[in-house]
């Protein structure tokens, strides 16, 4: 199968990361479902712009918490373009807090987007995957789980660690059925998420902080992650399974993990 025959669904793929990834998968040739929790105008937006350029794309609310509203979604994508066979589990939240600032309820909900969220997903994409025997898996998690230390991170650092050790533990479960199941971790990314709350003079000087601890000497664009994504999602990358790859321009303040 080529990338004509592939049909991916993209969590939280309207806004920041996600919305570079469908975008990228959707030049591939893929037909993309662009799923939103809550702003469908970045959404649909992202969708007619596919459209315009010749591809496919569909626009799905669902909050991948919710099992439930995710098997509802991955059986309208099955209708509209057939089964899942590339899911890329990008939607996420982060939520700052340190022991002084600790708070259950804010932190049970990150778990549950962050790491329940790419659960529901994978189990409601798999039986079809197997059917096809067939399927890539590529899950978003962060150099925050394997060695980067910016203050008030722990707690989002910790689900994303969760989801790299799953990531490594489902790509053996699914392996035998020809699924592969990788991991791409960015490092700063210029998103809403990372530039939340900031002024331009903060984020200037944040932007220029974390530049210089890279190698490349910037910060990433939502592009460079997408790239990263398309090798794993790949027709021809049938061989490569439970890898994590960190994609942060050569972070320096950990190198020597
Ligand atoms: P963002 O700009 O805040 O976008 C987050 C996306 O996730 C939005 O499209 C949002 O949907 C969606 N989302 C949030 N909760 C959801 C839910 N319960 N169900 C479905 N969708 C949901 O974030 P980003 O920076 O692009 O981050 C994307 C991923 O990369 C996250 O997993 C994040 O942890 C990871 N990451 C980001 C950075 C960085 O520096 N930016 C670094 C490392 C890892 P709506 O549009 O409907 O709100």
């Amino acid at each position: 199968m080529g990338w004509r025959e592939q049909v991916a669904l993209v969590t939280g793929g309207g806004r920041g990361i996600g919305r570079a990834i469908a975008r990228r998968l959707a030049r591939e040739g893929a037909a993309v479902c662009v799923n939103y929790e809550s702003r469908a105008d970045a959404a649909e937006s992202l969708v007619a712009d596919i459209r315009a350029n010749g591809g496919r794309a569909i626009a799905e609310p669902a909050d991948v918490s919710d099992d439930a509203a995710v098997e509802g979604m991955v059986d309208r994508i099955a209708s509209e373009f057939g089964p899942v066979s590339i899911l890329v589990n990008n939607a996420g939240i982060s939520h700052k807090a340190t022991l002084e600032t600790y708070n259950d309820e804010a932190l049970a909900r990150m778990r549950q987007v962050n790491v329940d969220g790419a659960i529901h997903t994978i189990r409601a994409v798999m039986g079809g995957m197997r059917r096809m025997r067939e399927g890539r898996i590529v899950n978003i998690t962060s150099i925050a789980a394997i060695g980067t230390a910016l203050p008030g991170n722990a707690f989002y650092a910790a689900t994303k660690a969760e989801l790299q050790i799953l990531t490594l533990r489902f790509a053996m479960e699914l392996g035998p059925y020809g699924i592969t199941v990788n991991a791409v971790a960015p490092g700063f990314v210029q998103t809403d998420m990372a530039r939340r709350g900031q002024s331009d003079a903060e984020w200037q000087e944040v932007t220029k902080r974390l530049g210089e601890r890279s190698m490349l000497g910037r910060i990433g664009t939502p592009e460079d992650i997408a790239n990263a994504v398309a090798f794993f999602a790949a027709p021809e990358s049938g061989w490569v399974t439970a890898q994590v790859l960190a994609v942060d321009g050569g972070r320096m303040d950990y190198i020597g993990r």
